[in-house]
């Protein structure tokens, strides 16, 4: 007997450079899974927190065409929940080569795991890259054989307003075991520094040389990151006290005006 693949709802799949993270300015598609059950404050991907009535697969201009027809290239549409056939045909279609990362973004993709690890499979010999609220262990456990780097987020009450999520991250750090992972924090003008040290000891009593990105706050009206110098440093100090590998990355691909 046959037994079907699940389905999922995509809010849109494009094709771009990565913007956070390690693997920053990587050639990558995005998978962008519909649905979140967070609302952090300063969530960049509202259109992508419910699920959507279609998915929007944006291919890229034709090449030649880009500067006269301004950069945009046709959007296609189809109803969600859209099948593994067609989210892995359309991955084909933003990366013929093959040689592109695919992030799974949201929304929340481990929401949609039987999905992705239906699909992952079928779109190698492509990276994957999982970017994640880093909340659901179950999940992870699930897609971790599938997905070779995963981008947890570590969440600041006094950044994200949502709550003490401590327990769930140092579950979900079990389960991301057994491959490359690094962790995010977005730190914003109300960052309380010991919420920023609490977490960073948490991230090393897993593993003290895990990467942990120091991700400035993006305005949502656009333009540069407005955290102190003095802020920021006081950040750095304390996540360095308990790990050995802390940087500071802005999204680039604000700065450069990319999806
Ligand atoms: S977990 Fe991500 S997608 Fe969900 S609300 Fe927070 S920032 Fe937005």
């Amino acid at each position: 007997m046959e037994v079907a693949l699940p389905v999922g709802d995509l809010q849109e799949l494009f094709v771009s450079f990565q913007g956070e993270g390690t693997t920053v300015g990587t050639r990558t598609v995005f998978v962008r899974t519909a649905g979140c059950s967070l609302r952090c404050r300063y969530c960049d991907t509202p259109k992508a927190l419910v699920r959507t009535e279609f998915a929007e697969l944006h291919l890229p201009p034709p090449a030649g065409t880009a500067a006269s027809a301004g950069g945009a290239g046709a959007i296609e549409r189809l109803r969600n929940p859209v099948t593994v056939d067609w989210a892995a045909h359309a991955v084909g279609r933003l990366d013929p080569g093959a040689q592109a990362w695919v992030s799974f973004t949201g929304g929340e993709p481990l929401e949609q795991a039987p999905f992705l690890a239906a699909l992952a499979p079928r779109l190698r010999p492509r990276r994957i890259h999982l970017e994640t609220a880093g909340v659901h262990a179950e999940a992870m456990a699930r897609l971790r054989p599938y997905v070779d780097l995963v981008a947890m987020d570590l969440k600041l009450d006094s950044v994200a307003h949502e709550g003490d999520r401590r327990a769930e991250h140092a579950a979900f750090l079990v389960a991301c075991r057994g491959g490359d992972r690094f962790a995010k924090m977005i730190i914003g003008p109300t960052v309380a520094v010991a919420e920023v040290e609490q977490l960073a000891a948490l991230v090393a009593a897993e593993e003290r040389t895990l990467p942990l990105i120091l991700q400035p706050e993006t305005p949502r009206t656009g333009g540069s990151p407005t955290l102190p110098q003095a802020l920021l440093e006081a950040c750095h100090a304390a996540a360095a006290r308990h790990l050995a590998d802390v940087r500071v990355i802005p999204q680039t691909h604000k700065f450069l005006r990319l999806p």
